[in-house]
């Protein structure tokens, strides 16, 4: 679904923030990016949805390469791969009502309106778990995690086949973070999205993630299925990363 080939970026520096990163992603997959902080995870994935210009090696996705930039990105393109992030309070518009919020995205790139539009979101919002009446709220009058399934039914409105997720857990206390990973996992099953899953949580990688990736300062050191990755023979940054956990 998505390859990432020898891919490098920096920002406005001769420094490359990421260095030579190739790594692959298919459907139904999910894929952990781990590494510690400043590693470069959060730079990938802007890479990948073109918020920040690759300068060396190509990105494929479905079988065509992705312009670096976004602009240049087709609609389509834009479409199918969606992000969300840590904290949902800063990526959603507290003027605006959920309709408004999960209904963008269906009205701009399935060119629906009105009545067309609120149906769709009510859909959202039954697979997420929210009722219905919550059409007209806003942000602020939602909890954390609640605010987290909002920018998870926003990306789901673009019917994408792959969603980034860089430290969607990490701002919301133990239970609503697991309460959010166990939606994550069902919209998988029923709907096939594959994931790419930016955390620091290694407990959370073994339970959800078939691959993993580990980044160490720009680079990547080791790739592949999650049994493999974290068992011997390590590469030594892993084997240091595992033995920071309890
Ligand atoms: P964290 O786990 O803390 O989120 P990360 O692995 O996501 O870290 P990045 O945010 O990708 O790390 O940062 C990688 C490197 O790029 C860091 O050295 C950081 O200082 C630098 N960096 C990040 N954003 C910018 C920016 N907008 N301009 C310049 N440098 C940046
Ligand atoms: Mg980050």
């Amino acid at each position: 679904l998505l390859k990432i080939d020898q891919v490098s970026a920096s920002y406005r520096t001769l420094v490359k923030v990421i260095n030579g990163v190739t790594l692959d992603i298919r459907r139904g997959d999910t894929v952990a990016v781990v590494g510690e902080s400043g590693s470069g995870k959060s730079t990938l994935a802007r890479i990948v949805v073109g918020l920040l210009p690759r300068e060396e090696g190509d990105i494929r996705f479905g079988g065509e390469s992705l312009p670096p930039r976004l602009r240049d990105r087709s609609k389509d393109q834009l479409r199918r791969i969606q992000m969300i992030y840590q904290m949902p309070d800063v990526a959603l518009n507290p003027q605006q009502t959920l309709l408004e919020i999960i209904g963008r995205p269906v009205s701009f790139y399935f060119n629906k309106s009105g009545d067309q539009v609120r149906q769709r979101v009510k859909e959202l919002l039954r697979q997420i778990d929210l009722p219905e009446s919550f059409i007209t709220r806003r942000p602020g009058e939602l909890s954390g995690g609640q605010k987290q399934r909002v920018s998870i039914a926003r990306a789901l409105a673009a019917e994408p086949e792959l969603i980034i997720c860089d430290e969607v857990t990490s701002a919301l206390d133990p239970l609503v973070a697991e309460e959010i990973l166990r939606l994550l996992k069902r919209l998988q099953d029923e709907l096939g999205v594959a994931y790419m899953f930016i955390t620091h949580d290694l407990g959370t990688v073994k339970r959800i993630a078939n691959k993993v990736a580990v980044m160490l300062k720009g680079q990547l050191v080791a790739f592949g299925s999650t049994p493999k990755v974290f068992a011997p023979p390590f590469h030594p940054y892993t084997e240091l990363l595992l033995s920071s956990v309890p």
